[in-house]
């Protein structure tokens, strides 16, 4: 069973003790960081960058805290993401929405290097075979997951795992191209896109989002290039009309997702890495899109624990207890309490990760739950 400590959004009191930066410094306290990282201990502060659009991150604010914390006992921290566009780029976004080495004090560095191919084959299992993990989370030998929850088009729900997997695996490898990387998880088989012309409204969505602009449209035709395309399917996201589809099997993603995890948490030792999860602007959407829509559940609070699978299970079950917002996706849904918000939103078996991740010796879906 494993343990996992929470920290309520609701400030009740005017005071820093009460405030969401507050709460996270004691969190960090309460778990007793000096159990899992050494003085001198190199320790990558995994996020998600976000996009040029999509604001609602893990706040600059908070990493900084986790970056203090890890300081103060006189650990290496360093804050990092892999390739999601051109890497260049993406440090630019990481800038642009505010994680810099200023503003969170330590180095920001993509962990898979700026083409996103600097990686290393690690096991996975029977869906995955191989998957190329990025070469700075291989060998880097703590680590501190910061996972902004929101829900998923085509993971339903996003959080640690989601993270870990999807965020500590690259694009691309240098020899097995896609194959090897996130698109073996996004896809099955070939994972040819398909284009459907009478459904095309010719928007150029897809064009404008593909990170690789690998698309083009010659003579009204969908063309793309299937060597170089990653797989990523956020070209298929944003499609409004259901033009372009990308193979998928909704059970073999989530267990891919879990095997994805898997194969990064083996290259750290037991007790080298914990989680925490910030359900705060709880968007609809994965923080790669173009977009942060409203938050469709109030903010709950930040889990902190060293059981991805706990902390997963504990951060659905307060979800599942929620409220859909006014005015946001769940609203217009129609989606009303007591229903599975995430699952009314995206129509996918998201809680089928966290089953896998348990199955596979991640850790545990039993909880107990601290409140501070
Ligand atoms: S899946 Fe679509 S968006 Fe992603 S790389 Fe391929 S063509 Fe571009
Ligand atoms: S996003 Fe969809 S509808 Fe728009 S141009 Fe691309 S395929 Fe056509």
């Amino acid at each position: 069973m494993g343990k996992v400590y929470f920290s309520s959004a609701r400030a009740r009191k005017w005071k820093y003790d009460d405030s969401m930066p507050g709460k996270l410094d004691r969190l960090l306290k309460e778990i007793n960081l000096s159990k899992y990282f050494e003085p001198k201990e190199w320790v990558a502060v995994k996020t998600h960058f976000g996009s040029e659009g999509a604001h609602r991150i893990v706040r600059p604010v908070f990493l900084r805290k986790v970056v203090n914390a890890l300081k103060s006992l006189g650990a290496k921290p360093f804050v990092t993401d892999t390739v999601r566009i051109k890497g260049l780029d993406y440090l630019e976004v990481a800038n642009h929405n505010g994680i810099n080495h200023l503003s969170v004090g330590a180095p920001v560095v993509l962990a898979d290097g700026l083409y996103g191919n600097d990686n290393i084959m690690v096991k996975a299992g029977d869906i995955l075979g191989e998957i190329a993990v990025a070469s700075l989370i291989y060998d880097v030998p703590a680590m501190v997951v910061c996972s902004h929850v929101k829900g998923h088009i085509q993971a339903g729900y996003g959080g640690a795992i989601k993270n870990v997997a999807m965020g500590g695996v690259s694009s691309s490898h240098r020899e097995c191209g896609w194959k090897c990387g996130r698109g073996a998880m996004h896809t099955v088989g070939e994972g040819k896109l398909i284009w459907d012309k009478n459904k095309c409204e010719y928007c150029y969505q897809c064009m404008e989002i593909c990170p690789l602009e690998s698309i083009e449209f010659k003579d009204e035709a969908f063309n793309y290039n299937v060597e170089d395309c990653w797989r990523c399917g956020r070209c298929t996201r944003v499609c409004p009309s259901g033009a372009l589809l990308l193979p998928s099997d909704n059970e073999r993603f989530m267990r891919a997702l879990a095997e994805g995890a898997m194969a990064v948490l083996s290259t750290f030792k037991k007790r080298k890495v914990i989680y925490i999860n910030f359900l705060t602007e709880i968007q609809p959407e994965c923080d790669c899109m173009p977009v942060a829509d409203v938050p469709v559940i109030q903010d709950k609070g930040i889990f902190i624990s060293d059981d991805i699978v706990s902390i997963e299970q504990a951060s659905v079950d307060m979800l599942l207890k929620s409220y859909p917002l006014p005015e946001s996706a769940s609203d217009e849904k129609e989606i009303v309490k007591g229903e599975d918000i995430f699952y009314k939103l995206n129509q996918k078996p998201y809680w089928i990760q966290i089953e896998e991740a348990e199955r596979l010796g991640l850790g545990s879906r039993k909880y107990e739950l601290v409140e501070i």
